[in-house]
């Protein structure tokens, strides 16, 4: 505790009779003056600040005052459960940590104001969202697209500034320029974004026509976009600044193009490889066969070598997609599909019926099993019956 303590009278440059009012109003023209806010770093007045504070929270108490009044700093000590420099000390800590809370609390659009030492950061713009639909080759090959994109730009005539050209934003008459107001709740000093002014510091008397006082406005811009070979659904291409206009000097938003690709007749993709479905017959399956096969990049003739079952997968190299970071390519896939023959003519019949004499049962080691075990399941069944 300071081993000498002024009058705090004196200390608010007050006569002893001061009405409450007379006190409060004095409290709060020095503590304005000496608000460590407008005096950061200056230890001078910080301790100028709490001895201000302690004599008002005295003198602003009627019994406190009272007691000061009969018995000087002592009795206000003494009577009153310790309080004196102490507690006003503490108080002026509590209240630095407040401010800055309450700060925080109420910067909900403390971005838009004006950051502490007057440097204004701004709003930043929304980012948009563009959905491109693209054909599968498309996305196999990449291509360039003109998109529209229905935007917030900087408005032109007044270049974003919201006032009429020739005229300037004025500085904010509640806020004195500063966005935010502060207010004292007992001993705690508040800031709060100022309502008039929405904290940017500044008030628009002659809006601009064309944006009606915005800033921005409403536009189709033209975008040219290289998708890139090797996309997939999903995958987005960030275009940077190309979302809506900020505000108050800040950024515009990015664009995200959001890529998503229609369905092929006869592909389907997988990773970065290319699955095709090749159906083939039960004779060329059994005897082997050389067919055309379509990938991305034209027909490719390919061998199917006799005794070929169903769902076997060929893999064709380097015929799938291209990597989309630049890794390389997929393969296509080639999976067989036997077709079991249907709609026979008369003839078919008689051969397939020839062919499965000569073939007997020794081709068909599967089958015989599985009739056997048949027949030994019915005659089970009967005997239960
Ligand atoms: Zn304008
Ligand atoms: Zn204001």
């Amino acid at each position: 505790m300071a081993p000498h303590k002024r009058d705090y009278y004196e200390v608010l440059s007050i006569p002893r009779m001061a009405s409450t009012d007379e006190i409060k109003k004095a409290y709060r023209k020095l503590a304005l003056k000496h608000h460590p806010d407008r005096n950061p770093g200056n230890k001078e007045a910080e301790e100028k600040f709490k001895e201000i504070s302690e004599a008002y929270e005295v003198l602003s108490d009627t019994q406190k005052r009272q007691a000061y009044d009969q018995f000087g700093h002592a009795g206000a000590q003494a009577g009153f459960g310790g309080f004196g420099g102490g507690r006003a000390a503490e108080g002026f800590g509590f209240e630095d940590l407040f401010g800055d809370i309450f700060e925080d609390f109420f910067g909900g659009g403390r971005r838009g104001t004006r950051a502490r030492g007057g440097e204004r950061r701004g709003i930043r713009g929304e980012d948009l969202r563009y959905t491109l639909d693209i054909s599968f080759e498309e996305s196999a090959f990449g291509k360039k697209v003109a998109l529209d994109i229905p935007k917030d730009v900087l408005c032109g005539t007044c270049h974003g500034s919201g006032a009429k050209p020739g005229t300037k934003p004025a500085a904010c008459p509640q806020c004195e320029g500063t966005g935010e107001v502060r207010f004292q709740q007992g001993f705690f000093s508040i800031a709060r974004t100022c309502n008039r002014c929405r904290g940017e510091g500044s008030i628009i008397s002659s809006p601009c026509t064309a944006c009606r006082g915005e800033g921005k406005v409403r536009t189709h811009k033209k975008i040219e976009v290289d998708v890139p070979a090797g996309v997939d659904t999903g995958q987005s291409l960030r275009l940077s600044k190309e979302g809506n206009a900020g505000a108050q000097g800040g950024p515009a938003g990015d664009l995200y193009v959001v890529i998503q690709v229609g369905e092929h007749s006869i592909f389907s993709r997988e990773n970065n490889d290319v699955i095709c479905d090749v159906p083939i017959s039960f004779a060329q399956a059994a005897l082997g066969v050389e067919i055309e096969v379509p990938t991305l990049y034209g027909k490719v003739q390919m061998k199917i070598p006799a005794g070929t079952q169903w769902g076997k997968v060929f893999r064709l190299k380097d015929k799938g997609f291209p990597d989309v970071h630049g890794y390389g390519k997929g393969d296509q896939l080639v999976k067989i599909i036997v077709e079991t023959p249907t709609k026979l003519s008369s003839e078919q019949k008689d051969i397939l019926k020839k062919f499965a004499d000569i073939s007997g049962d020794e081709v068909e080691p599967l089958r015989k099993g599985f009739i056997n075990k048949m027949k030994d399941f019915l005659g089970c069944l009967f005997l239960v019956f």
